[in-house]
């Protein structure tokens, strides 16, 4: 399993280059360019590195000593350089379950020995061609998923998101991708909570993958009611008609991933994949963070 490493931790580096080429520093200080530049500088020049990881240091002491912060789930003081919300213990408590996973459905513990695809895939279609999620929808995966969602703490996404990369870094749901198109919120929802949560994740992983993005491909025009208030039947029939392509040519002949946060009963990404693939789409993967 691979360790999960916050997103901005910070390599450490030595100080012995401290105190000797100081007038260096003026010289790069006076010569400011776009932000990106100067990280390169930062990132290509130990004295820099050593100055900016002591900033960082007497940043954070100032946090401590007069703003300190406490984990959302443990409440251990988050004390170390990256830490955000979220401890790194509480992180590095998350595993991938240890269980076979559908290779259709991507659920876990659902197979026979023997079988590689569930009982519920061999009685359904899904217009997807496989889904993978890199957890179960339970204990801390399950409590930064709300605290994405409802406290609205949108860099969670970007943790989240570094996490399915992780987990999933082997998986053929990457090979050959063209596109990735997340599960859209309905416009007055997306308005309440600031972002769409699946749109979050999709960003970041096109960016570590350098996928394109089409987070306006799909859009909600109905607000029904939340999946999770149904039952299975009702769910699938709760997000017909909800769901409207409006940019198909950028579909067509396209291996799509589609990304959303959590996978229940699979309606909501199957009613999606349906729509992309009537649009031409040639495959459509789907990718949740947690399975319930
Ligand atoms: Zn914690
Ligand atoms: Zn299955």
């Amino acid at each position: 399993m691979s360790e999960l490493r916050p997103a901005n931790q910070q390599k450490e580096v030595g100080n012995n280059a401290l105190g000797s080429s100081v007038y260096r520093l003026s010289a790069e200080k006076r010569e400011r360019g776009t932000r990106g530049e100067r990280d390169r500088k930062r990132k290509g020049n130990p004295l820099i590195s050593n100055l900016w990881l002591l900033g960082k240091r007497g940043a954070k002491l100032s946090e401590l000593l007069f703003f300190p912060s406490f984990c959302r789930l443990c409440h251990r003081l988050l004390d170390q350089l990256g830490e955000r919300v979220i401890c790194r213990p509480c992180w590095q408590r998350i595993h991938p379950p240890n269980l076979p996973a559908c290779s259709t459905c991507g659920r876990y513990g659902e197979i026979k020995t023997g079988q590689d695809v569930c009982f519920n895939c061999q009685q359904e279609k899904w217009s997807f061609s496989f889904h993978r999620s890199c957890a179960l929808y339970q204990g801390e995966i399950k409590e930064i998923i709300l605290l994405f969602k409802y406290a609205r703490i949108k860099f969670l996404g970007k943790d989240l998101a570094n996490l399915a990369l992780s987990f999933l870094a082997n998986s053929f749901l990457w090979e050959g991708l063209d596109l990735v198109v997340p599960v859209p919120l309905y416009p007055k929802r997306k308005k309440e909570r600031g972002f769409n949560q699946a749109e979050e994740l999709a960003r970041h992983i096109c960016r570590a993958k350098k996928i394109p993005l089409a987070p306006r491909a799909l859009i909600k025009i109905k607000d029904n009611l939340p999946q999770a208030s149904l039952e299975a039947k009702e769910r699938r029939q709760n997000v017909k008609g909800v769901y409207e392509l409006i940019q198909k040519d950028q579909i067509k002949d396209k291996t799509i991933l589609l990304v959303d946060d959590v996978f229940t009963t699979g309606s909501t990404l199957n009613e999606c994949s349906l729509i992309l693939k009537k649009a031409g789409a040639r495959e459509v993967r789907a990718l949740t963070i947690a399975q319930a």
